[in-house]
């Protein structure tokens, strides 16, 4: 097993970049192994206090999300990784569509993760949350002034808009819950006025975005709220404040990042404590602290660092929406001209 194990590693090692990894080894009951698009410093701790607590192990292997899906393809029954862990619902989706995950629904991962931030087949599971919302110049706008996603494209913000490319997943997720929220007639209207409401093209980075705003290149536009709670921690006085968009329609727009069995796992049971047991109110409030993101598990209290942006209502969109509008997602973002 370990022979046949490590050969097809090899194998995929010449064709993959992995970024790191942590001697991944044929599984055995007393050890899970991971594949992780999660940088090692956010997955480490929770490995460690896991392994603490229920004496398994876990051997992880970390790299870019896409290169860890290729590898699980080529790897079929004979991959080592029992977990996959990734963020983005669409990531999670696309792994889901290319059968790589088992389904797992146990009434300990339903009562700690709610339904929307679950695949409804099981194959995969939200374990932190983030919000993709409005970001604003407390120089140049009135608070006042903002709304909704939608508000956005109206004409009241011409050449004031930044946004972050269409190529990024985030994006393609948000664009799914715009069409999904409105219908893709509404949706292309939306992104239209969006795209005509640019004030540059769009940048690569959600911390590009802010930095647009703050050098007065523009003065809205969406970001993840980790991203704001990264620049706020280095720059507390930078005049830059999140707004929750669509809180009297449906809500800010969530992501999350997950995780899922993998379909080959030769500790299934271990991959599904190990999943559970990151659903737990333990696990969640070091999740939420290391990344500053909102724990899935609704019964944890956020840190208080994100706390302070204040509460809000969340779109209740089932995830798995923003796989299956993905393409269409993509599709009108081409045709508006939303590069
Ligand atoms: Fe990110």
């Amino acid at each position: 097993m370990k022979i046949k194990v490590l050969a097809v590693s090899t194998v995929a090692f010449c064709l993959l970049t992995v970024s790191s990894i942590a001697t991944v080894q044929a599984a055995s009951q007393d050890s899970v192994t991971v594949y992780s698009a999660r940088k090692e410093h956010l997955i480490q701790p929770l490995f460690k206090a896991f392994t603490k607590d229920t004496g398994i192990k876990v051997e992880y292997l970390t790299g870019k999300g896409n290169a860890l899906i290729e590898r699980l393809k080529l790897e079929g029954k004979n991959t080592p990784a029992d977990m996959f862990m990734t963020v983005d619902a669409g990531n999670l989706w696309y792994a889901g569509s290319q059968d790589l995950f088992q389904s797992v629904q146990t009434d300990t991962i339903k009562n700690n993760i709610p339904a929307h931030l679950r695949d409804p087949q099981g194959l995969w599971t939200g374990l932190s949350v983030r919000a993709r919302t409005i970001v604003y110049s407390t120089k140049r706008v009135d608070p006042a002034d903002l709304s909704t996603y939608a508000d956005l494209s109206l004409p009241k913000w011409q050449n004031r808009l930044c946004l972050r490319t269409s190529r990024k997943i985030y994006t393609k997720s948000l664009v799914a819950a715009v069409i999904y929220n409105h219908g893709k007639d509404a949706a292309g209207e939306i992104i239209s006025g969006w795209v005509n409401n640019l004030a540059a093209t769009p940048n690569a980075k959600d911390s590009q975005v802010m930095q647009a705003i703050l050098s007065g290149q523009c003065d809205a536009g969406l970001v993840n709220t980790y991203y704001f709670g990264r620049l706020i921690e280095k720059n507390p006085d930078a005049a830059l404040k999140l707004f929750w968009a669509n809180q009297d329609t449906t809500g800010v727009h969530v992501n999350i990042s997950g995780a899922g069995v993998t379909k080959h796992a030769s500790n299934a049971t271990g991959a599904i404590a190990l999943l559970e047991w990151l659903s737990s109110a333990k696990a969640q409030t070091i999740y939420g602290a290391l990344n500053k993101e909102y724990p899935a598990n609704q019964n944890v209290d956020s840190d208080p660092v994100v706390s302070a942006w204040g509460a809000f209502k969340q779109d209740k969109m089932n995830l798995s929406q923003a796989g299956i509008l993905q393409a269409e997602a993509v599709k009108l973002m081409q045709i508006k001209g939303y590069r």
